[in-house]
């Protein structure tokens, strides 16, 4: 009798970063259930090429050209068949592969919107890590998910703990029907919540990736230590929920235990808890509706031993105040409000820009920038060119006024 293989095929898209190996490992430990169909990475092609030699992917697709000819010599080296390509235009195929069942958009930054579009567009299940996606272009991604049945699944951690307190049908009846009177979404404060604020002028990219509770790529780790990531995260609800501002709270919750909260009516407040390791929501999502294991250690509640939370002070992080602001303008606000931040942390990162002054070029770009409505995918990549560039030029001036 010939076999049935019923096992879902899994495209990652940014398989060599912090969630696309911990998909990986939970993939790994189920291999009756997963397969691995196409991975990607921009230009680690040492990673990914132990990846392919491991899970024997049947497309691998990298950021350049030199890139792909570097894997596909040692691919060929090693007897693997993979087929090897690049670009965006390859990313957009494996995201809309007939045969792919789900795919994890795990890219970070803008990068990631055009193939976890063409994901969305050709209705597949997709884990979305990618949450600037869903702030650039939030009304055309959740209209393309309704049009093509994708089904949308969120990884970040909270968004994820609002999903699994949220009842299964809240989509369809909307947060109002379900009774649901505010999300709560958790912030650990990261690494500079009690530093003091004369500190922040000279704290080092080292300082700023160093999490206390998470180990991620290096973008969301400034985007940690600033709150924009929080920020992000507001937006992300926002959409992700159809959720009003007004009904998106932020406390601050150092332990990063509850990963977020959804009150109700009645004075209900359901919360999902657990260690904070990310391989929860990607095996929550991977396996959904079922549970599956993800080689997450239990909680230990009485080694905590407690929980405190706190009011996010706006001062300390005005990026947060930026955020809500880009919210409330609307239109392509959030698109600019992205990409001023990219290219604000690409410089801090790169030792060119003071971590407080990351918040002053995204001000002066949001202000800047006339929000128009985010109508077409055309209109949110040039309001993300322009402020990219406005940021460049503001970037620019700072250091020559330095200088
Ligand atoms: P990372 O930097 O560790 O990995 C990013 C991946 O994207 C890598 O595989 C890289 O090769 C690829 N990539 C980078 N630039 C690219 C480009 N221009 N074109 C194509 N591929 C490119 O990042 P990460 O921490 O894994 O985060 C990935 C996404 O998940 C981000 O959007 C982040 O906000 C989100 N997220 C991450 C975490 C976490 O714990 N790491 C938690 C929640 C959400
Ligand atoms: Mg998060």
């Amino acid at each position: 009798m010939v076999k049935q293989d019923n096992r879902q095929k899994l495209v990652v898209l940014g398989a060599t970063g912090s969630i696309g190996v911990s998909t990986l490992d939970v993939a790994a430990r189920h291999p009756d259930r997963f397969e691995l169909l196409a991975l990607s990475a921009n230009r680690q092609a040492d990673r990914l090429l132990e990846q392919c030699l491991r899970f024997r992917p049947r497309y691998a697709v990298v950021g350049d050209a030199e890139t792909a000819a570097e894997l596909e010599r040692s691919l060929a080296a090693a007897g693997v068949a993979t087929r090897v390509g690049h670009g965006t235009a390859a990313l957009e195929e494996i995201a809309s592969l007939p045969e792919a069942d789900v795919v994890m958009a795990a890219i970070v930054g803008a990068a990631g919107l055009a193939p976890t579009l063409a994901a969305v567009r050709a209705g597949k299940k997709v884990l979305l890590a990618n949450k600037e996606s869903l702030v650039m272009a939030g009304a055309l991604f959740m209209s393309e998910v309704r049009r093509s049945g994708a089904v949308l699944l969120p990884i970040d951690s909270e968004h994820n703990a609002v999903f699994q307190a949220l009842p299964r049908d809240f989509a369809r009846a909307g947060l109002p029907g379900c009774g649901v009177r505010r999300i709560v979404l958790t912030a650990s404060g990261g690494p500079f919540r009690t530093a003091p604020l004369a500190r922040l002028a000279s704290v080092t990219p080292e300082e700023a990736c160093a999490h206390p509770n998470w180990v991620m790529g290096r973008k969301i780790s400034v985007d940690s230590a600033t709150m924009m990531n929080k920020g992000l995260e507001v937006i992300e609800a926002h959409w992700l929920f159809d959720a009003p501002r007004e009904a998106i709270e932020v406390v601050i919750h150092p332990q990063s235990v509850i990963h977020s909260m959804v009150e109700y009516a009645d004075g209900s407040v359901i919360a999902q808890l657990g260690n904070p390791d990310m391989r929860t929501p990607i095996a929550h999502a991977l396996a959904y509706p079922d549970r599956i294991e993800a080689g997450v250690r239990s909680l230990d509640l009485s080694q905590i031993a407690s929980l405190t939370f706190e009011q996010p002070d706006l001062q300390r992080f005005p990026c947060l105040g930026l955020a809500y602001r880009a919210l409330e303008r609307g239109g392509t606000a959030p698109a600019v409000l992205n990409a001023a931040n990219e290219v604000a942390v690409e410089a801090f990162l790169a030792g060119s820009l003071g971590f407080i002054r990351i918040a002053e070029v995204i001000a002066s770009v949001l202000d800047a920038m006339e929000p128009v409505a985010a109508a077409s995918l055309d209109v949110v990549l040039a309001a993300d060119r322009d402020a990219r560039q406005l940021a460049a030029r503001t970037i620019a001036g700072l250091q020559q006024s330095a200088a």
